[in-house]
């Protein structure tokens, strides 16, 4: 403007000289105008930064675009992180909005409850329908809850509710079935042991409250003695075997399996037995693989020992029992314990071995069995890389046998796939 007032005075066109420089001045402003325009259709570029141009008032909306970018990318890069995570929990994570429409979820969520990537943004009320489930969703309290799995009534899954900001909440569905059955097979399992010393001990007691009788006589007092040893032998061989059963829970040590000479440990077995027997040939052992396989001697022993007295504790008295140790393949051998006895209704078949577990609950509780005989050929079997497997016909008898790897195929490193013949038998499971 100076120089224009200059030009003006010195020409003496003072007010046109203003005029066109008012024009010119008015150009220019009209040229930075448009650049700020140009630049805020894009304003994360960078704007000129000069303090005499229009750009000085981009520069700070300009400045606080970028450190908001800034923070963006960190959120979105936590965001991804936590997602990550979220995919490798095993529980299903469903992230909800104050409606309880669905956010977000991870692939757990989606397999769980059975939904869809379309299921976004939707209410969950609307894709689970069970009412326990809805009211979960409305109570204000966030206490766990337990309900059938979508489509799958025999699972159950447990939900919990994490509140976390305007409402928003996260849900975490996990599959309890497992858990549930464990905690049901425990509660099973104290009742049933302390049935099953209930009665000994009910006896027991009977006798001792007798015996403080001071109106009986000596004579009867001493009749009654005798009498306590068979509840006490019960309790004693029930908790005998909890104890084995307890110890076989654990993983074997390879390391320190031994030869054992399966014959020998027949016979033994069958010498023990005897005294149970009507006859000494009524237990026939039929021996005629290879003696030897890498095991643990005093729980071979007792898989003998409960199947031979199964067989003789299940079927009328003198009637024989076959035990055979036959070569099935050139690396294994199998081991049968075969009775004539009453036999076992198939449907029975894949529950014995489960602890406590009778064909006839009352019946072999008078024959002095605990319930825990095969429970303990299971764990056995399990540890020696076999399994039992029973064949059964009612009124005919039943065959109990299980394979093993002999030492000389183990030695030899002959670990391939099990070449035994192809059985008959049905697996004995336990639940
Ligand atoms: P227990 O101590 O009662 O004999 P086990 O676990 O050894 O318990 O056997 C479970 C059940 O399986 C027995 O109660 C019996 O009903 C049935 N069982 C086992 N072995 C035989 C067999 N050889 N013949 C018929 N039933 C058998």
């Amino acid at each position: 403007m100076l120089v224009a007032v200059w030009i003006g005075t010195s020409i003496n066109q003072l007010g046109w000289s203003l005029l066109v420089a008012t024009w010119i001045w008015l150009l220019w402003q009209y040229l930075e105008y448009r650049k700020v325009l140009f630049w805020s259709s894009n304003p994360l570029t960078k704007p000129a930064n000069s303090a005499e141009h229009w750009f000085t008032l981009a520069y700070q909306p300009y400045r606080a675009l970028v450190r908001q970018r800034r923070r963006t990318k960190n959120m979105a890069a936590r965001m991804r992180q936590i997602l990550t995570l979220t995919e490798v929990i095993p529980d299903g994570v469903i992230v909800l909005n104050a409606n309880n429409d669905i956010e977000g979820m991870n692939s757990a969520a989606v397999e769980l409850m059975g939904f869809e990537d379309a299921d976004l943004n939707l209410p969950i009320a609307s894709l689970v329908r069970d009412p326990e489930f809805v009211n979960f969703l409305r109570e204000e309290e966030d206490e766990p809850l337990e309900f059938t799995a979508p489509g799958e009534p025999q699972r159950i899954y447990e939900a919990r509710r994490v509140r976390i900001e305007s409402g928003r909440s996260i849900v975490l569905v996990r599959d309890i079935t497992t858990l549930n059955r464990l905690l049901t097979m425990r509660q099973n399992f104290v009742a049933n042991v302390s049935h099953e010393l209930r009665t000994p001990l009910t006896v027991v007691n009977g006798y001792l409250e007798s015996l403080e009788d001071p109106e009986m006589n000596d004579g009867l007092k001493l009749e009654l003695i005798p009498r306590l040893a068979p509840p006490m032998r019960r309790m004693q061989s029930l908790v005998q075997d909890l104890l084995l059963l307890t110890q076989l829970e654990s993983a074997p040590d390879k390391e320190n399996r031994q030869p054992v000479n399966m014959c020998a440990l027949l016979e033994r077995a069958k010498a023990e037995l005897d005294g149970l027997t009507v006859n000494a040939e009524q237990i026939k052992i039929d021996c005629q693989a290879p003696h030897r396989i890498l095991g643990f001697e005093t729980e071979l022993h007792s898989v003998c020992v409960n199947l031979i007295s199964n067989g003789l504790r299940y079927s009328d008295p003198g009637k024989p029992i076959t035990v055979g140790w036959h070569q099935i393949s050139p690396t294994h051998a199998r081991l049968s314990v075969e009775d004539r006895g009453w036999g076992i209704p198939n449907e029975h078949l894949d529950r014995l071995t489960e602890r406590f577990y009778r064909v006839d609950m009352a019946g072999a509780r008078a024959k002095g069995g605990t319930g825990l005989g095969l429970a303990i050929v299971k764990h056995v079997l399990r540890r020696h890389e076999s399994e039992l497997q029973v064949t059964s016909e009612l009124g005919v008898g039943s065959n109990f046998f299980c394979d093993f790897m002999l030492e000389e195929a183990e030695i030899a490193g002959e670990q391939t796939s099990v070449q035994t013949q192809p059985s008959a038998g049905h697996p004995a499971q336990q639940r």
